[in-house]
C-alpha cells in the first residue's frame, strides 16, 4: 500500500485571506520601484509564471530569477504573523495531514506553486509544517509549469526516502491546473472545491473525484487509498 500524496497549499490546505496577493504585490513593488496596477493572477500557477506575468503586463523586463525569489521570500517572511491572524486552516486539513503522515508506506508532502520559503511560511503560520515531509516536496522555483513539479517531487522521494519510481502519486488540489498536472503525469487527483473553482469546473478539467472540502477524514483516506500500489 505505497503512495506519494502531494498536497497543494493555497485554498486546499489554507485560506490565505489575500495575504498571498499582497506578497506578490510587495515583491513586485520592491523590484519595479512602484506598486502593480492590478493583482497577481495565481490560480495554480507557479511563482515563476505569476511574477513573469506581472512584469510582462507592466511592459517591464523580468529581473533575474534569483532577485525575484529573494524579493518573494522577503515579502513572505514579513507576512508570517499577519497570515496567522487573518488566514485560516481549511476544514478537516489538520486531521487529514495527521492521518496521511502517519499512514504506513505513504509519503505525504506538498506540490505547490509557492517558492519553498513561502510554502514554509504559509504552513508554519498554522503549525502544519511538521505534518508534512517538506524536503521531498516540489515548489514554484523548481519549474515553470505545474506538471513538471510532479517529476521533481518523485525524484526527491526516490533520492531522499528511497521510494521506488513506480510508486503511485496522487495530487490533492483546488484548481484545474492541479487536475491538469495530475492528468499530464499519470498521477491520481483528488480535487477539492474549497477555492474559487466549482465542482463542475474541476470535473470538466478531468477530475473523477471532487470533494466539497477535506472535512471527512475517513472518506478522504479511503479515496487516497484507492490510488495506492497494492
Ligand atoms: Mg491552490
Amino acid at each position: 500500500m505505497e503512495l506519494i500524496v502531494l498536497w497543494d497549499i493555497d485554498h486546499t490546505l489554507i485560506e490565505n485571506a489575500g495575504v498571498s496577493k499582497e506578497i506578490y504585490a510587495a515583491a513586485f513593488s520592491a523590484l519595479a520601484g512602484g506598486p502593480p496596477t492590478g493583482p497577481a493572477r495565481t490560480e495554480g500557477r507557479t511563482d515563476r509564471l505569476i511574477m513573469r506575468d506581472m512584469f510582462v503586463r507592466h511592459g517591464l523586463s523580468e529581473p533575474d530569477w534569483a532577485a525575484v525569489e529573494a524579493a518573494l521570500a522577503r515579502a513572505g517572511d514579513e507576512r508570517l504573523e499577519v497570515l496567522g491572524k487573518r488566514g485560516t486552516v481549511l476544514p478537516g486539513v489538520r486531521d487529514a495531514l495527521k492521518a496521511a503522515s502517519a499512514h504506513d508506506g505513504w509519503v505525504s508532502s506538498v506540490l505547490t506553486g509557492n517558492i519553498a520559503a513561502n510554502a514554509r511560511v504559509k504552513l508554519s503560520a498554522f503549525h502544519l509544517d511538521a505534518l508534512l515531509d517538506l524536503p521531498v516536496g516540489a515548489y514554484g522555483a523548481d519549474a515553470e509549469q505545474r506538471p513538471d513539479l510532479v517529476g521533481v517531487a518523485r525524484e526527491r522521494t526516490q533520492r531522499l526516502r528511497g521510494v521506488r519510481d513506480d510508486v503511485p502519486v496522487v495530487l490533492v488540489g483546488d484548481t484545474p491546473r492541479d487536475v491538469e498536472a495530475a492528468l499530464a503525469t499519470g498521477s491520481g487527483i483528488v480535487a477539492v472545491a474549497s477555492g474559487v473553482h466549482s465542482p463542475e469546473e474541476l470535473a470538466a478539467a478531468g477530475a473523477d473525484v471532487v470533494l466539497p472540502d477535506l472535512s471527512d477524514t475517513a472518506q478522504l483516506l479511503r479515496i487516497l487509498g484507492t490510488f495506492a500500489a497494492r
